[in-house]
């Protein structure tokens, strides 16, 4: 069997054709979505995420505002400036880059965005909404991979799904996403035994560990759809995911790429999120 191959690249333009359609109605009410990307520090990965952020934004048709500090900045400078972008309203949505330089308390810094700009979902508000099944804001990634289950009609009810990896930012509200979605989810880590066992019988598995070519394919159930949200970088600089790409596309009757499928439709629904924001502002207005 060869796997047919979620494309994120396709499904992500798909998604964005329509977001620009809705930015210039908001802004013909005056609330063309706004994006502020706060970036502490100088790790090479994270001015590219913050770079195609912005890109993006200017792509669809949002405003957007980069905010950089070098790596020594007060953590209190910060926070001065999350408190004027959480009242400035040309701003909707608020995203303070990860990982954060050593001296700060990175959870500080994600509560003092006020939960209806917190497009990244990571408030407690908004984790706490999520578990309770009805969010305000999902986290980006995982609502990408979500995105890729419904676009390829894959019906999660009753599915062994499972999750490597229990991070705030993917694995947990993976789990959670896909919980709802009606799979009976198992969440496995580095102190999981016998990952093999799990990950064996998993109907939909999800790799956010981080490690290049992790999952192999005698890991994978044969039919199983396969998710790889790793981002690695191998010595020679090209990128990898957490999934043996070539030999598990043999396996599964699903995957995603890396590069090419969930980063991207992290970025849309990053978008997305922040449409809905301002969206939800011209509600109240
Ligand atoms: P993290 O380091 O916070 O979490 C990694 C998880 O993997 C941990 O929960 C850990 O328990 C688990 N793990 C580590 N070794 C393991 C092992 N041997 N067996 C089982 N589990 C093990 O990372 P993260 O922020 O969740 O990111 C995971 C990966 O996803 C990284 O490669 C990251 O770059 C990538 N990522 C991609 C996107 C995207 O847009 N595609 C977004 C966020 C993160």
């Amino acid at each position: 069997m060869t796997a047919k191959i979620l494309d994120g690249n396709a499904l992500a333009q798909k998604l964005r054709a329509g977001f620009k359609t809705r930015a210039e109605a908001l802004a013909a009410q005056g609330a063309r979505p706004g994006l502020a990307v706060v970036l502490v520090g100088e790790n090479p990965a994270s001015q590219v995420y913050v770079r195609n952020k912005v890109n993006a934004c200017a792509q669809a048709g949002f405003h957007s505002e980069k905010i950089c500090y070098p790596p020594d900045v007060s953590p209190q400078a910060v926070l001065d400036k999350i408190a004027e972008l959480n009242a400035d309203p040309a701003i909707h949505g608020i995203l303070v880059q990860l990982p954060l330089p050593k001296h700060f308390d990175a959870d500080a810094v994600l509560e003092a965005i006020a939960p209806e700009k917190d497009v990244d979902g990571f408030h407690a508000e908004n984790v706490g909404a999520l578990m309770q099944g009805q969010p305000r804001f999902i986290p980006c990634t995982p609502y990408g991979v979500m995105k890729f289950f419904e676009d390829a009609g894959i019906d999660l009810r009753g599915r062994e799904a499972v999750v490597i990896g229990r991070s705030n930012i993917v694995g947990k509200p993976m789990a959670m996403l896909l919980l709802h979605a009606g799979a009976t989810v198992t969440v496995c880590h580095s102190q999981t035994r016998d990952l093999l066992f799990h990950t064996r019988r998993a109907d939909v598995l999800v790799a956010a560990i981080g490690r290049p070519r992790f999952v192999t394919a005698e890991m994978v159930k044969p039919g199983a759809v396969v998710i790889d949200v790793g981002i690695n970088r191998l010595p020679g600089g090209k990128l990898c995911g957490d999934v043996d790409f070539e030999a598990v596309k043999e396996v599964a009757s699903a995957i995603t790429p890396v590069p090419g499928g969930v980063g991207p439709m992290t970025i849309t629904m990053l978008l997305a999120n922040t449409l809905e924001a301002a969206e939800r502002t011209l509600g109240k207005m």
